[in-house]
């Protein structure tokens, strides 16, 4: 029986960061990684995948240079699979290693197997070809994630209908595309096959995109997929898949049909909790099926900690990371300098374009009373906008009236992902959009859009204080 401080699960961005949390103060770590490469659906399957895709779609369908050159521009007018997968394997390759050396440079040993609870403390882990073995602990931290729902009425095993981890091994570029869920990770592949010149049709229940977004980005995201020829079906979902040698016969709810080469199933993600054995360990999943947690990610028994996919909402790398974190600050009462996750953070939809937000949108300080106004800045007037040839971005500001304090900011467009974090910050530190205007941004810089956002702001603050007066 091998003893340590810390037994983490899964070596995802939970995993890998909880483990080097508690082993840079000291603990001793052991991660258990049952797939051949540790990184998790963050390097592996997800997000790190999905994003080098969207680069490479945008580097050899040329669209980012459509506008600048005068010339149809295209790197290669045939792209392959291995074209698309290239860089995709490499990047993927250079992340693992990056997370190998962490691991190693921490100490951490890394243990290859499959893991589940032997009793609340002991962990057995098995692996082909090797006898079992059993880990002890003082502390565990479920870092399992998820992984995609795959409903039974749907045909899998076909190899023309795919899930968000198959659509990864591709053997042939579809000549059409379904995709079925226009979640994140359907309207992020619908845009990225959409790049390339796929023809690509998006099919989802709901009456709009991505619900959560400010909803002018979501219609402006549905806009620029108008443009890139995807075929958005909304308030549609598919009752039938019917397999066809020339295609997959997609039977619609409205009575309508659709054949195409190949399908992408985005329905979806659930809590990877399964082969866990948690009972033994006197755990069970909530009615969702995942495994809950007190604001110290501690699950009902004590000394066991989940963090990441497996506790669902938000679901994202970066908060799964700091989870993990403020997990192991808990359980080792070390300095606490990290005690909580942030309660505002940035989502961001790497589409094309991306579109990025933090904080309220205008939709939800209506439903929460909140009065507030909204001030937008526009690439299409801020030079390097011009420059970089993206004249649909926009940055908006949503604040409070008449106090001016930010409550949210949305942006679409160019680096919408990193942009955000300016906004991000102000949100933080509870500043008012006078910030922006009394910040120096560089010039050129779509940074600089703030500063017009804010004095669109205050524009729209003296409207309305003067409507207010004559009224
Ligand atoms: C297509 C796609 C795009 C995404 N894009 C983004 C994005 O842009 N930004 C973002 O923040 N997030 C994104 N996400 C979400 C992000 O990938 C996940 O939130 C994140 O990976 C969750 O981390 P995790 O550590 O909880 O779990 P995972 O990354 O799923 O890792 C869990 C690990 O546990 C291992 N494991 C499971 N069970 C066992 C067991 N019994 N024994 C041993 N090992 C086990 C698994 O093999 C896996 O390696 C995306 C996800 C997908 C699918």
């Amino acid at each position: 029986m091998d003893r340590f401080d810390l037994i983490v699960i899964g070596s995802g961005p939970a995993g890998e960061k909880g483990a080097a949390q508690a082993a840079y103060f000291g603990k001793r770590v052991a991660v258990i990684e049952r797939e051949p490469h540790p990184g998790g659906a963050g390097t592996n399957t997800g997000t790190v995948p999905s994003k080098t895709l969207r680069e490479t779609a945008l580097y050899f369908s040329g669209l980012n240079q459509h506008a600048l050159y005068g010339v149809e521009y295209q790197v290669k007018n045939e792209i392959t699979v291995k074209d698309l997968m290239y860089r995709e394997q490499e990047v993927v390759r250079s992340l693992r290693q990056v997370i190998t050396e962490n691991i190693g440079r921490h100490k951490i040993e890394y243990v290859q197997g499959h893991a589940s609870f032997g009793d609340p403390h002991t962990i057995r882990v098995t692996a082909e070809g090797q006898p079992e073995r059993l880990l002890q602990a003082d502390v565990i931290l479920i870092a399992t994630g998820s992984v995609p729902t795959r409903p039974k009425d749907i045909p899998f095993g076909d190899t023309r209908v795919h899930d968000s981890d198959e659509i990864l091994e591709l053997e042939r570029l579809p000549r059409t595309l379904a995709v079925v869920g226009a979640g994140v990770i359907g309207c992020e592949y619908t845009t990225i096959f959409g790049a390339l010149g796929i023809k690509v049709s998006l099919i989802d229940g709901r009456d709009r995109l991505l619900g959560f977004l400010d909803a002018e980005m979501a219609d402006q995201l549905r806009l620029q997929m108008g443009f890139l020829g995807v075929d958005l079906r909304l308030k549609e979902t598919v009752t039938r898949y019917v397999l066809e040698a020339d295609g997959v016969r997609l039977e619609l709810q409205s009575g309508s049909s659709l054949t195409v080469d190949q399908v992408l199933v985005a329905a979806g993600r659930v809590a990877n909790v399964g082969q866990l054995a948690i009972e033994r360990a006197g755990l069970a999943v909530n009615k969702r099926g995942l495994l809950a947690v007190n604001e110290h990610y501690q699950t009902s028994v004590r000394h066991i900690y989940a963090a990441g996919d497996v506790i669902g909402f938000p679901a994202l790398a970066s908060t799964s990371m700091e989870q993990a974190r403020v997990a192991m600050v808990h359980a080792f009462d070390l300095p606490k300098y990290k005690t909580r996750v942030a309660p505002v953070f940035p989502l961001a939809v790497y589409t094309i374009p991306e579109v990025a937000m933090a904080g309220e949108t205008e939709e939800s300080c209506r439903q929460n009373k909140v009065d507030y106004c909204v001030g937008r800045g526009f690439y299409r007037t801020n030079a390097r906008g011009q420059i970089v040839g993206d004249l649909s971005g926009e940055i908006k500001l949503v604040f409070r009236y008449p106090d001016k304090l930010l409550l949210g900011v949305h942006i679409i467009g160019e680096i919408a992902a990193e942009l955000v974090h300016i906004g991000l910050i102000a949100l933080q530190t509870e500043c008012t959009i006078d910030m922006f205007v009394n910040t120096v941004f560089n010039y050129p810089s779509l940074g600089d859009a703030y500063k017009y956002a804010a004095y669109d702001g205050l524009g729209a603050i003296q409207r309305r204080a003067a409507a207010e007066n004559r009224s």
